[in-house]
């Protein structure tokens, strides 16, 4: 499949110019939901997708899908859809997004220029709010799966006191087109890597076997404060206890590495009161993060710091206290959507590499209600959310081939021609 490299390119630099920002090195943007470089983006979006024959349809929260009819195509039967978003965080980057918006359309013009003979219509889709900066993150997404109504969505509000449905009404986005991804026979989004797996193995394109669930654990130990001078070791009952659980926390992750060599364990908060140099300290608090791609690894690393709070207790007489915060499952990507992309890669000449996803996507939402496959292209540094984040252009192409390869893939059942 030939991509027109070119036109991926300069659909990409022209988003890059809507909210650009001044950076000293690399090409940052600032696009939040409801702003004019919000609204420019998206009009330049829809503009593109109608000049390439696209039928252009807005829902209630803003989110954008392209439909493209092959004359070959069942017109009534489930699209295939592809994309990504367009909003960036506060001083983000040029790919995290956009890339997966103008790869699927740019997968579709390939696909128009090939004739290929496609049996279903083909969705190129821009969700709305995926970084979640101004109303909550995955937005877009969460409503046309169903897990949020329209109407709950759009009163969420911004630190400024919008509405997002104000928000959408002043930059011409409030649709009245349903988006039901469960209505997709399969979905795929094309992301930049956010890591540096595929740099260091020197291919442009991975594929994602699922993304990452996330626990986030919030522990306190009671001890007791007392004078450092005065207070004998034998009469201390004190948090080195919590250092203890930060080293039962990296022990467990490496342990469980022999079942799933995706699991990560830290620790990334540790508060000691009164935390003065000559007090033994009374209280500490930790924040423990725990991800992996399969659910019973992150309850075995759980399991692991619960049994160390017991002994803990018994051992030392403090008193401790555990809360979880976040608990969000794994999401595997779909068999169909993972098989589809290998055999496109293999078919493009690329030996792409299966690898996991540490970062959220709205893919793990479509996922809960039809077929969904992620693949990667690589990210520079592994940067992202920052101007720094780079990927090469040819990266970029080549993904791209990937990515319209399996979409005819699943449109077909085959990659070939
Ligand atoms: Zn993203």
């Amino acid at each position: 499949m030939e991509i027109d490299q070119r036109r991926l390119r300069d659909d990409l630099e022209t988003t890059a110019s809507f909210g650009a920002i001044d950076a000293d090195d690399g090409h940052g943007r600032t696009v939040l939901t409801g702003t004019e470089a919000d609204q420019q983006a998206r009009d330049y979006l829809c503009e593109r997708l109608q000049e390439a024959g696209l039928e252009v349809r807005i829902d209630a929260v803003g989110t954008i899908v392209g439909r493209w009819t092959p004359a070959s195509a069942e017109p009534d039967a489930a699209p295939i859809a592809a994309g990504s978003h367009l909003d960036s965080v506060p001083a983000g980057g040029i790919f995290d997004g956009p890339l997966g918006v103008y790869a699927a359309l740019e997968a579709v013009r390939t696909l128009q220029e090939t004739e290929r003979a496609l049996d279903r219509p083909i969705e190129v889709v821009s969700f709305t709010e995926e970084e979640g900066t101004r109303f909550g993150a995955l937005l877009g997404s969460s409503v046309a799966v169903g897990e949020r109504s329209p109407a709950t969505a759009l009163e969420r509000t911004a630190a400024d006191g919008t509405t997002l449905e104000d928000a959408l009404i002043e930059i011409g986005y409030h649709g009245d087109a349903t988006i039901d991804a469960a209505a997709w026979d399969a979905w795929l989004e094309l992301h930049i890597e956010q890591g540096r797996r595929l740099e260091r193995a020197g291919t442009p394109v991975g594929i994602v076997s699922a993304i990452t669930g996330i626990l986030h654990l919030d522990v306190r130990i009671d001890g007791e404060a007392n004078h450092a001078g005065t207070t004998p070791m034998a009469y201390r009952t004190d948090p080195p206890a919590a250092a203890e659980l930060v080293l039962a926390v990296e022990d467990a992750a490496t342990d469980l590495l022999a079942e799933s060599d995706s699991v990560v364990g830290t620790v990334g908060r540790l508060e000691v009161t009164p935390n003065a140099t000559n007090v033994v300290p009374g209280t500490t608090r930790l924040g423990i993060d725990i991800r992996d791609v399969t659910a019973a690894t992150m309850t075995a690393v759980r399991q692991r710091v619960e049994e160390t709070l017991a002994r803990l207790e018994r051992e030392r007489g403090v008193e401790t206290t555990l809360r979880e915060t976040v608990a969000i499952d794994p999401v595997p990507m779909a068999s169909r959507c993972q098989e589809a992309l290998h055999r496109s890669a293999e078919h493009t000449g690329i030996d792409a590499p299966t690898l996991h996803s540490g970062a959220g996507h709205d893919s793990m939402h479509v996922a809960a209600v039809t077929d969904a496959g992620m693949l990667f292209a690589p990210s520079k540094a592994g940067l992202s959310h920052s101007p720094a984040e780079w990927t090469d252009w040819d990266d970029c192409a080549q993904a791209t081939a990937v990515l319209a390869t399996a979409l005819a893939d699943l449109a077909t059942g085959s990659p070939a021609d």
